[in-house]
């Protein structure tokens, strides 16, 4: 079901049949020409399948070891020859304290040495192509900053070029160090998940090679392919992992996995003897069946439903609005604790985030689940470069992750955490709104000018990089769904979401479908909101309203007089002035409600520093508000947007006291219950 097509629904059959031609033409010529242009996939394939991978992995529990031989059958969909292939080793980045990752995790303050064991390393034994053994040419790459001592990017020059279109088979051997965990891989006791764990190509483009090094606020980008993939692990050992199990066979104490997951463009596992397995089927009238798998920790055992539920409403949601999710599985995994792992998506299976704790009010595990879920949709199925623009699968993810909740109703109050995050304190007065928690406004708020959007990910400044990626996104897409109407950007959103399956969509691809949609140019709204890093904030800067008596000198017929004070008759005259303080413009609505009720609203661009209304009527004004309805989420400063002349501090005083009594009054109930 895709809403967006039956927006067409209207005026004379001979007009729809037009529209949808003339939409099918521009559809393919769109797809032509946003995705390389050697795109051919194979009969029956639904991306390219150009980067499949045939894996052999074994797990050395003892050891904590990996040793892996792959064969990649490649195929170049660029338009230019090459001469190399470039491969992420992501592991070398917790090799030692000077790779990339490590340095600007230091740069973002958010860092504690590892322990002597918790160490990541791979190395590459051996890279053949055509027969021909490699392995003494490969080198170290550091495309991004030049650090030498960073590992993470290895270059293989080929004896000859690979033509556009054609295709060839590459082996790799490796062998790799299982950390304690780091950017949600790693082991704790006997749990492992395992990602970003094997060599794996960059992506080719017109330009040349996409293979940026691992870094500590930006994440992967990869092409498409089939995944078939043998996972040894001890007997006793469930493993989760992308795509489904085909096939399974036990020896010598081990027990391998074979895992297919067709169409994706990364791979993800976990294996642990822990897991209690559930299982439940997501069926809707008009979407595919999508078996859900969930790997749950013992200790979580009586929260299954909770992820099903979540699950299932965002492969309905997220598939009415943008389009159906296109694997008929998913695998949820809940991380062991202290495992670091949760929250974090890979293609059809993701790692959610339990408590033991979860009251019913208490949004979690709700919402990692839904987050991690619709990442399916806006990284999995839409593959945008997470390492240039993180907006377009965070950004995204946190907005419509929003909007599921909201929709799904799912219970979300503020909930402090208590003795480590043990004991969540749901407050019951306080729901959280979708406008602002949900977007996250009070993040953005605080670091809003840290980096323009259009900064390649890799290079925002670490410590704020998610702020700029998931809170500034959620607020524009938000703030756009306030200022077109959801019916338009959710249009928007599915052409997107048709335009850029199992590709590689472009920020421009974004701007052409929401200009599209919305039949405007917005681009006066992307270039501040995504070129820019300036703010907006509109606020009432003044409000009067007073008897509308004049004094000066007036012209009568025969005579110029000075008049002291003349009587107003009862009429007041009334003066609004708004002012932009930020930098950012936005039309804006300025509403002044009077004395009787009745309200006036103006219409400003929002372009001037400072704009005045004048109003003389027979009521007082009493209050004056800019962007009452609150189309503008980005603004940072939402105090200043009202004037009353009337004000209720007292009123606020007694909301509060009263609050504070009852909790007081809880507080003491819960000690006299224990003493
Ligand atoms: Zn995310």
């Amino acid at each position: 079901m895709r809403r967006a097509r039956a927006d067409l629904k209207v005026g004379p059959y001979i007009s729809i049949v037009s529209l949808l031609l003339l939409s099918c033409l521009i559809d393919a010529e769109a797809r032509q020409q946003s995705v390389q242009q050697f795109d051919q996939p194979q009969i029956g394939a639904r991306s390219p399948r150009n980067a499949s991978y045939e894996i052999d992995v074994t797990l050395d529990h003892a050891a904590r070891r990996l040793t892996g031989r792959e064969t990649i059958r490649w195929r170049n969909i660029s338009a230019n020859a090459t001469s190399e292939l470039q491969f992420h080793l992501y592991w070398n980045a917790w090799r030692d304290l000077e790779s990339t990752w490590l340095r600007e995790r230091r740069l973002a303050g958010s860092f504690t040495p590892p322990r002597a064991d918790a160490w990541g390393s791979m190395d590459v034994a051996r890279v053949r192509v055509r027969g021909v053994d490699l392995t003494a040419q490969k080198r170290f790459l550091a495309p991004d900053d030049g650090n030498t001592a960073d590992q993470t990017v290895m270059a293989v020059p080929l004896p000859f070029a690979v033509q556009p279109n054609e295709t060839i088979d590459v082996e790799v051997e490796w062998a790799a160090k299982v950390p304690r965990p780091f950017a949600r891989t790693g082991y704790v006791g006997d749990y492992y998940f395992i990602a970003q764990w094997f060599p794996k190509l960059g992506v080719l483009e017109d330009t040349g090679w996409n293979t940026h090094q691992f870094h500590a606020a930006a994440e992967f980008y990869a092409d498409y392919g089939v995944y078939d993939v043998r996972i040894t692990v001890p007997q006793g050992f469930v493993v989760g992992a992308s795509g489904r199990q085909v096939e399974r066979t036990d020896a010598a104490g081990q027990t391998r996995h074979r895992y297919r997951g067709e169409d994706i463009h990364d791979f993800a596992w976990t294996t642990s003897p822990d897991f209690v397995e559930a299982r439940q089927t997501f069926t809707h009238p008009a979407l595919p069946r999508v078996e859900m798998r969930l790997l749950l920790q013992p200790e979580h055992a009586g929260q299954e439903r909770r992820h099903f539920d979540a699950a299932a409403a965002v492969l309905r949601y997220c598939g009415e609005w943008f389009g159906p999710y296109p694997y008929d599985h998913i695998t949820i995994v809940d991380p062991a604790y202290q495992s670091g792992s949760g929250g974090m998506e890979y293609p059809t299976l993701f790692t959610a985030g339990s408590r033991w704790i979860a009251p019913a009010l208490v949004s979690q595990p709700d919402r990692v689940t839904i987050h991690e879920a619709v990442h399916q949709f806006w990284y999995g199925v839409v593959g945008s470069n997470e390492f240039e623009h993180a907006w377009m699968d965070e950004g995204f993810t946190t907005f419509s992750e929003a909007r599921v909740m909201e929709t799904a109703r799912v219970p979300n109050y503020l909930a402090p955490r208590f003795f480590g995050g043990f004991i969540p304190w749901p407050i019951r007065d306080i729901p959280l709104a979708r406008a602002t928690d949900g977007n996250r406004l009070p993040g953005y708020r605080t670091n809003a000018e840290a980096d323009a959007p259009s900064t390649p990910t890799f290079r925002y400044w670490p410590a704020t990089a998610g702020v700029i990626s998931y809170n500034k996104t959620a607020l524009w897409l938000h703030t756009l769904e306030r200022y077109l109407g959801w019916p338009i950007l959710q249009r928007g959103l599915a052409t997107l979401f048709d335009m850029g399956t199992f590709r590689h969509p472009t920020p421009d691809d974004v701007f052409a479908a929401l200009n599209g949609a919305s039949r405007r140019d917005l681009g006066w709204f992307f270039d501040q909101v995504y070129r820019g890093s300036n703010t907006f904030d509109y606020g009432i800067d003044s409000l009067t309203s007073v008897p509308a008596s004049a004094r000066g000198f007036f012209l009568t017929d025969d005579d110029a007089r000075f008049e002291p004070e003349t009587d107003s008759q009862g009429r007041y005259r009334t003066t609004v002035v708004v002012r932009r303080h930020g930098e950012a413009t936005f039309p804006v609505d300025v509403l002044t409600t009077f004395e009787d009720g009745s309200e006036l609203r103006e219409q400003w661009d929002g372009a001037a520093r400072w704009k005045q209304f004048t109003y003389e009527g027979m009521a007082r004004a009493v209050s004056a508000q800019v962007d009452p309805d609150r189309v503008l989420l980005l603004d940072v400063n939402y105090t200043n947007n009202g004037r009353t002349l009337r004000p209720r501090g007292a009123e606020a005083a007694a909301k509060w006291s009263l609050s504070w009594m009852l909790w007081l009054q809880d507080l003491l109930l819960t000690h006299a219950f224990f003493v």
